[in-house]
């Protein structure tokens, strides 16, 4: 979550001693998301490009991890509020990761981390269908024809939002509430959230209980987990 000093990031990643980095960068030979940096001071973070005479200094091994997001966390690695962010919970991890996608702050539940732009791309390309599995509390209790309109698909603010799959897993007539699992293909900005608006029936809480073959068995919130080999293989 952290953003370090140019030329810590360069001795760190093997290049240069951090005196010889240093020269580096006010030589020109350094650039930071394609472009050249000559100020010892600029910051960059686990997102930022960086490379040295050319050459990029990523050169991690790709790492897959998942994480139960808790509620009230940032799906970002750093923020300028100084709110928890994803990755505070992954202290252990040195690579440069990133999550993939993102779950708003006071949404729970799976979501992926990985060094991988290219894997991270593929995963969030809309052509990528991706079972997303979400459970939602309603306020109020749709009816069958209303979960129907998700499925053919509704326009919200001149946007068309469309679930894979929405059905009523239980309900509260007494509290007036409904527990909803709704899947999507798409990841919209807030699009669980903005649909069941739309109908009327505002979320009180959501959690993505699975991200295509993934779940969270075995994880509390907070908690994460390497993924197998085979489970990357799988969402590829
Ligand atoms: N839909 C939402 O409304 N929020 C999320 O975080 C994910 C899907």
């Amino acid at each position: 979550a952290e953003k370090e000093r140019l030329q810590k990031v360069i001795a760190h990643a093997g290049v240069a001693s951090r005196r010889k980095a240093e020269q580096m960068i006010l030589d020109g030979k350094v650039k930071v998301n394609g472009e050249i940096v000559t100020e010892l001071g600029t910051k960059v973070g686990r997102n930022d490009d960086v490379e040295v005479e050319g050459v990029p200094i990523d050169k991690e091994e790709p790492v897959y991890f998942m994480l139960y997001k808790p509620r009230g966390v940032i799906s970002s690695v750093s923020d300028d509020k100084g709110r928890k962010v994803v990755t505070d919970f992954l202290p252990e991890v040195k690579e440069r990761i990133f999550p993939i996608g993102r779950l708003d702050y006071d949404t729970s539940g799976l979501i992926l981390l990985t060094n991988d732009g290219d894997f991270a791309n593929m995963l969030m390309h809309p052509s990528h269908e991706v079972n997303k599995v979400y459970i939602a509390k309603t306020k109020g209790i749709p009816t069958p024809e209303q979960l129907k309109q998700l499925k053919k698909g509704i326009t919200v603010d001149g946007e068309y939002l469309k679930a894979v799959h929405a059905k009523i897993n239980s309900t509260d007539s007494r509290k007036n509430t409904a527990i909803v699992q709704v899947i999507l293909h798409e990841g919209k900005n807030r699009q669980v959230r903005r649909m069941f608006d739309t109908l009327g029936f505002p979320v009180d809480k959501l959690k993505r209980e699975r991200y295509g073959t993934l779940d969270l068995k075995g994880l509390n919130a907070g908690d994460y987990r390497p993924l197998k080999p085979f489970e990357v293989k799988q969402l590829r």
